[in-house]
């Protein structure tokens, strides 16, 4: 045993030593705009809750009430113990929401995704990412056994490449007697950088290698489009994307995760998706309070949200203004500080002066890109906008990159 600690404390200390070492933040507060962390009042810019969600009453009144009726726990995968009104009628509400023949509910957005690729693909199969895709579109192509590509962020000509050469060897039938298949995978707006993906260009190229689009809308369900449906819709793509995907737990302000599309893709996945079948039904309260998010998100309140979130997103970034190059489109502005142990200075520093913002360092992003994430809410108002601003100039925040960051700015986007 003591071979085992000593070498756990080495890995640690060698991940101290490079700056990367995480630890946990006790928070005595809901999120929201105010928050106390480690016993100390700060005006709170991390959550991903964009429009002020996750402390709204009807959402926690639903999770209440589906507590009271079904319980606190589902009992088992829903395949096993029967499948609850909560988890039903949250995905007939995903699924008018979206627009979508039918969508499936998982426990979260990252099992969501690791379900739907571990079912679709197996090793006759390709799968082409890129570069800066979320963790669990990574681990899910590396877990489904298909030849994994991936393409430098948003490069079209890249992903052009690798869908020719993966044409030329996905006609033939695998193994299974099934015709071998490549499937793209991208975010809409990226987690990191809040950048967009060209995604008419993407689905062009799908079409014209005959490969196909799953597309991850975690950071723009709700904040893009007329109906708030995400990017895709922005962009008149959806109808496009054989898989759409997304978490319950950002704008919706609740937990979980889903996968949309047509009635084949939601059977093919009851059927086959492994983190479907062996895993606990989520929380009735969980899936509750989705759908209760969901119906907020599409009324009148929604769109008001919206609306309020790019107000405090322009707000930040004119204060932002010449000094941070990239005027990102997205509820997510990251101020890129690039050595790991000043990302997690400038964070510190920030606290001192009142502010949250976190340092994201490797693995979330690459090595000597650290920087610090700042994510803004419909729920922040002016007044938390300008005590951001008058703490990030006091603490000499943002600085000049050496290098711009890569931002794509598409057409039809707010
Ligand atoms: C947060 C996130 C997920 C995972 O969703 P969870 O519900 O938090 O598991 C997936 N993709 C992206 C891009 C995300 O940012």
């Amino acid at each position: 045993m003591t071979d085992f600690a000593d070498e756990l404390a080495e890995r640690l200390e060698a991940s101290r030593a490079q700056g990367l070492y995480r630890e946990l933040r006790p928070i005595a507060s809901p999120q929201s705009p105010s928050i106390e962390l480690e016993g100390k009042p700060l005006l709170n810019f991390s959550s991903n809750d964009y429009l002020g969600l996750a402390t709204e009453p009807a959402l926690k009144a639903a999770a209440t009430e589906a507590v009271e009726r079904y319980g606190a726990g589902a009992g088992a995968s829903r395949l096993i113990c029967g499948s609850l009104p909560p988890h039903r009628e949250l995905e007939a509400a995903i699924a008018v929401f979206k627009g979508t023949e039918g969508a499936l509910s998982f426990s979260t957005g990252y099992a969501a995704a690791l379900g739907a690729i571990g079912a679709l693909l197996d090793k006759d199969d390709v799968i082409v990412i890129d570069r800066l895709a979320h963790a669990c579109i990574v681990d899910a192509a590396r877990l489904c056994g298909a030849k994994l590509r991936v393409f430098a962020h948003n490069d079209l000509n890249g992903l052009e490449k690798i869908l020719k050469w993966a044409a030329s060897r996905t006609q033939s039938r695998g193994v299974a007697g099934r015709k071998s298949r490549a499937l793209i995978v991208t975010e809409s707006v990226f987690s990191m950088d809040g950048d967009h993906a060209p995604l008419r260009e993407i689905a062009d190229l799908k079409d014209q290698h005959g490969a196909w689009l799953m597309v991850d809308e975690a950071h723009a369900t709700g904040l893009y489009g007329p109906k708030r449906r995400g990017l895709a819709e922005a962009l008149g793509v959806s109808e496009r994307i054989e898989i759409q995907m997304g978490t319950l737990g950002k704008a919706f302000g609740a937990s979980g995760g889903y996968i949309c599309g047509s009635r084949l893709l939601v059977d093919c996945l009851v059927n086959l998706a492994r983190t479907f079948i062996f895993s606990t039904a989520p929380a009735p309260a969980a899936a509750a309070a989705a759908a209760a998010g969901v119906r907020l998100v599409q009324s009148q309140a929604g769109e008001e949200r919206r609306r309020l979130l790019w107000q405090r997103v322009a707000e930040i970034n004119a204060g932002l203004k010449p000094i941070h190059a990239s005027s990102p489109t997205s509820a997510i502005i990251p101020l890129i500080i690039g050595a790991e142990s000043q990302a997690v200075k400038a964070a510190t520093d920030l606290r001192e002066r009142g502010i949250f913002i976190p340092a994201i360092r490797y693995p979330s992003v690459a090595r000597g890109q650290a920087r610090l994430r700042l994510t803004v809410s419909a729920a922040h108002n002016s007044a938390d906008t300008a005590q951001l601003l008058t703490a990030l100039t006091a603490a000499g925040l943002p600085r000049a990159p050496k290098e711009s960051p890569t931002v794509s700015r598409p057409a039809g986007a707010p």
